[in-house]
């Protein structure tokens, strides 16, 4: 993005809305304080955030009925929302989810996880582009006939690992945690646990046979493909 994304903060709590607002310039967003949903529909109607972080808890009409409204509103349907909540109870979360909140987090949360939600959900809404065919080493993918070849040889991926692999593909040698991961291939990690992730790339190395080597675990921090483990298995 060339402009900084414009983040509009919906929090009564200034104590709050300073912290992230500092945080969030600090790290290249523009972000625009309301503290409740008439201001916030002010800023809104002057401008269209690229992401909106909703405190459930406001005096007026609640997150969740701003959440609501936002999402069967044309104009303002595909903004990502992030809600605040104080509450941690499943209920809660899922009713936020329901109004159509793409993710939620727990307060008191940490600035880099804010960020990182934050992040996840702009990418979410710019898909990467999907018609194309992408190549590590002697592995080939094909997005538009969903066809994976290695050293010429088709080989057999469910869609979750194709999906996988594609990611991987298009950022090699880069080690991917499972909750990036679960950001980019699932698209939605609140109600998958990290450990699936594991599950899906033990199913890819097997279908991949002997490049699956290719998939390289990398301890304590997550998951890479390497064109280079590949050069040393042979056919
Ligand atoms: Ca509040």
């Amino acid at each position: 993005m060339k402009r900084p994304p414009r983040i509009l903060i919906v929090e009564d709590e200034p104590a709050i809305a300073e912290l992230v607002a500092v945080n969030l310039r600090h790290n290249g967003f523009s972000p625009v304080w309301a503290e409740d949903g008439v201001l916030a529909e002010r800023e809104i109607d002057t401008a269209l955030p690229d992401a909106i972080l909703l405190d459930w808890m406001l005096p007026g009409q609640s997150g969740l009925a701003l959440a609501r409204k936002w999402r069967s509103d044309r104009r303002t349907k595909d903004i990502p929302i992030l809600m605040l909540t104080a509450r941690g109870d499943e209920p809660d979360k899922i009713a936020g989810l329901d109004a159509g909140a793409d993710d939620y987090i727990t307060k008191p949360f940490s600035t880099q996880e804010l960020l990182a939600r934050i992040r996840a959900v702009l990418r979410r809404r710019a898909p990467e582009p999907s018609d194309e065919t992408v190549s590590v080493g002697e592995l080939k993918l094909d997005s538009a006939t969903h066809r994976v070849s290695w050293r010429g040889r088709p080989l057999k991926l469910g869609p979750t690992e194709f999906k996988l692999l594609y990611h991987l593909m298009k950022h090699p040698e880069r080690v991917h945690s499972r909750s990036q991961l679960l950001d980019n291939v699932w698209g939605d990690h609140v109600f998958i646990e990290e450990r699936t992730v594991d599950v899906h790339v033990k199913r890819l190395r097997e279908s991949l046979g002997a490049a699956g080597t290719m998939v390289e675990t990398v301890r304590g921090a997550g998951y890479r493909l390497t064109a280079q483990a590949a050069s040393g298995a042979e056919a």
